[in-house]
């Protein structure tokens, strides 16, 4: 039906560029689901070479094209995918401080419903919004039992399952912890290799940077520590 509509539209038309665009959109996205025939467009495009007048108007052309993608119904395959993930948590005296699966020797630790790593659920965060998915509070409720206190690692692993099966792998992952105190750097190594294991990836691709809130709000008293994770992710 997709192909018979295209090929009805190649009578008359002018290609003008708003049009070539649309065609150009339409061809790559196609060519992204790796469907084989392009006859219906080739056709579209050859008309233009043999017409010298525009009876067609190019809007109802592109609408068209939309509908077409519309009644397909198909998720483009993008061979990369970006995802962004924030957490931040409060610090409270008396519970572990647990960074990237370390446990943090710290005066005071995360207030949360599992064990508040504030790395682990921003990266999972970020790779279930990379995948187009719901993040990790609709994944794991805070209301349910089951989450209490639960090692975050088995967030991450589920993310991590949930990429590979959605034919992805991590391309590269950047993050920056921001807390006033204590000092990260000492437990950089453990939790990159932790992250290293976890996502099953190489440290050449996983970037771990931490920094002070200069003693301002929240984060800089102590109070709270926050996380920013980017993933780049890759079509396998
Ligand atoms: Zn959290």
């Amino acid at each position: 039906m997709r192909e018979a509509r295209l090929l009805l539209i190649d009578a008359d038309i002018k290609i003008t560029p708003s049009l070539r665009t649309a065609i150009a959109i339409h061809q790559f996205r196609r060519q992204q689901r790796r469907r084989a025939p392009r006859t219906g467009l080739r056709r579209v495009i050859t008309a233009e070479e043999n017409s010298s007048t525009s009876s067609s108007s190019e809007v109802s052309i592109a609408h068209e094209l939309e509908r077409g993608d519309a009644a397909v119904q198909e998720v483009p395959v993008l061979p990369f995918r970006i995802g962004h993930g924030f957490d931040l948590h409060r610090l409270e005296p008396g519970l572990p401080l647990i960074i990237g699966g370390v446990n943090i020797p710290h005066d005071r630790g995360c207030e949360a419903h599992s064990d508040g790593d504030v790395l682990l659920h921003c990266i999972v965060d970020a790779i279930l919004g990379a995948l187009g998915l719901p993040d990790i509070g609709m994944l794991f409720p805070d209301n349910d039992p089951k989450w209490r206190g639960a090692a975050s690692c088995v967030f991450v692993r589920e993310a991590v399952r949930r990429m590979k099966e959605m034919g992805y792998t991590l391309g590269n992952l950047d993050a920056t912890i921001i807390l006033q105190r204590p000092k990260l750097s000492p437990h950089k190594p453990a939790i990159l290799a932790n992250l290293c294991d976890l996502l099953e990836a190489d440290q050449s691709v996983i970037n771990i940077k931490a920094k002070t809130h200069e003693k301002v709000d929240s984060l800089g008293e102590n109070r709270s520590i926050a996380a920013h994770t980017v993933v780049l992710l890759m079509r396998k």
